[in-house]
């Protein structure tokens, strides 16, 4: 993974945009020791690393803005940041860049119970929202895994998902508004507390654009009343394939479950002997978990063990109480932490047409024996959004070339089968490269200009999203500008 070289003339400014910066922004809200700026290195994708040459972090949105003014007009990058738990290094610094982030931005501004939403800073940690509303009996429906530690600001730039989206969609689909600062320091408010807007439909270009157009720093959230119960049937089955055909019928007969999870053998494995979820010992096992009330909660797992039943399972387990649930989804929740004892692991995050999954999973079986690397599955079924999690041992030399090499071979197999390279986790460095596989160049031309009319000079998250050789020119733009 490549990423371009830091410009020197930048980095040796050092302390003047030090100075300038201090100039206008509380000084405890810079960092600029070298020990101090290693915390903001790297983000998930911690194999790549790379110390920024400052970092700032307001606590309000004119804050923000007066950061962003002194960077465009000395013609600093910025990489904007939330909580640092990209999966596609989408908040991967580099040298000779800022890193602004919002970690400190978490208060709610307002909560409105009647209208059903809450307007909040963006720093503010995705679980909790849920949990600023839940004594009225609302929450925040995208649930991202690492919903405790991700910020709104990163689910906002990576459009992110989680296992209960199924039903209620992705955080596009609960995103009512935003503030936005350009980088050129102008504060444009886009959406609001209403369902629909006059004019373009901006929020849909600024949802899930990692960081190209500008940084989020307030979002208004569509809020829900909780349901009156929710709970999961385990069923196991002895073939990938039998799962995944199980899958498709599901969604076929019309119910709609609130989740439905994936794992198979390497990962039941792990996860069961982390977690000690008491988990069947098959090749492959559906968590499928429906809501509502007590009748409604019955009759639609009754509907979906039946369809199970056509399948031959090798165990249902009806998940009877709140005890029973929370143990069905103790080993699910742990799946990351499981495989990430084994070894070092790369998840990967394709989509891919939910009638592909038993050809998908076969490919991928065979694919794991040719590059001769273990692979795990785990992922959100329901809407065929895969995260294999690919094993490699960090310190073996190659290895994680191999992996990475692996990875796309899977990725290409999700855009063959009519899927794209990513779900939920966006695209970062990760997929950067791939893009041209999903996109022809005048599609990825059309995406670029969209990035100009907000971003002229490339200064945002530059080297992110678009492949290196296409976003090239636009970016040696820059560093002509900033050698003059
Ligand atoms: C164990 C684990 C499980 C995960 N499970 C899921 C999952 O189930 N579903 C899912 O979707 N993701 C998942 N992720 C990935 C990650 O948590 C999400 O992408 C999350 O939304 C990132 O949020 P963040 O605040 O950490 O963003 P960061 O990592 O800080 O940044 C992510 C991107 O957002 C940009 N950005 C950050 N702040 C702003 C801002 N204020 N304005 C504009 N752009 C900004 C960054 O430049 C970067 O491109 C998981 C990650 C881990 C480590």
């Amino acid at each position: 993974m490549q990423m371009p070289k830091a410009d020197l003339a930048i980095i040796a400014r050092k302390s003047e945009i030090l100075a300038r910066l201090a100039a206008v922004l509380p000084q405890d809200s810079i960092i600029s020791d070298t020990g101090e700026l290693r915390a903001y290195e790297c983000d998930a994708l911690s194999a790549y690393r790379c110390p920024p040459l400052l970092v700032v972090l307001p606590k309000t949105t004119e804050e923000v803005a007066a950061a962003l003014r002194i960077c465009n007009e000395l013609r600093v990058p910025v990489v904007p940041r939330g909580a640092g738990t990209s999966l596609a290094g989408g908040a991967l610094p580099t040298a000779d860049c800022v890193v602004i982030g919002v970690a400190r931005m978490t208060e709610v501004l307002e909560a409105d119970y009647d209208n059903r939403y809450i307007r909040v800073q963006t720093g503010r940690t995705n679980l909790s929202v849920s949990d600023a509303v839940s004594e009225h009996d609302f929450f925040y429906a995208p649930d991202p895994s690492s919903q405790l530690a991700c910020a709104i600001a990163g689910n906002i730039a990576m459009n992110s998902g989680g296992a209960h989206c199924l039903k209620y969609g992705v955080t596009s689909n609960n995103l009512m508004g935003v503030t936005l600062v350009t980088m050129t320091g102008e504060i444009v408010k886009v959406g609001g507390a209403y369902l629909d807007s006059e004019g373009l439909d901006l929020l849909g270009l600024i949802c899930g654009s990692e960081g190209q157009l500008g940084i989020v720093t307030e979002a208004t959230l569509r809020i829900l009343p909780k349901p009156e119960g929710a709970r999961p049937v385990l069923i196991g089955f002895d073939s990938n394939e039998v799962a995944g055909a199980c899958v498709s019928d599901i969604i076929k007969a019309g119910v709609l479950p609130v989740a439905i999870e994936f794992m198979d053998r390497p990962c039941i494995r792990a996860t069961d002997a982390f977690s000690g979820a008491g988990y069947p010992d098959c090749m492959a096992l559906l968590i499928v978990e429906v809501e509502g009330s007590e009748a409604e909660i019955e009759d639609q797992l009754n509907r979906i063990i039946q369809i199970a039943e056509s399948h031959d399972p090798v165990e249902v387990r009806k998940a009877r109480d709140a005890q029973d649930a929370a143990r069905i989804w103790l080993g699910r929740k742990s799946a990351f932490g499981a495989m990430g004892q084994i070894n070092d692991y790369m998840c990967l995050d394709g989509t891919i047409p939910v009638t592909e999954l038993p050809f998908v999973l076969r490919r991928i079986g065979e694919l794991s024996q040719e590059f001769g690397l273990d692979v795990g599955n785990v992922f959100h079924a329901g809407d065929g959004n895969m995260h294999p999690l690919i094993l490699y041992n960090a310190n073996k030399e190659g290895e994680l070339e191999t992996c990475e090499a692996f990875g796309a071979e899977i990725l290409k197999l999700c855009v063959e089968v009519g899927g794209c390279l990513t779900g939920e986790h966006g695209v970062g460095i990760e997929k950067r490269d791939l893009m041209s596989h999903q996109f022809s160049q005048d599609d990825l031309e059309a995406q670029m200009r969209v990035k100009d009319v907000f971003d002229p000079a490339w200064l945002l998250n530059g080297a992110k999203v678009f492949p290196l050789e296409a976003s090239e020119r636009r970016r040696l733009d820059l560093a002509r500008y900033a050698a003059e």
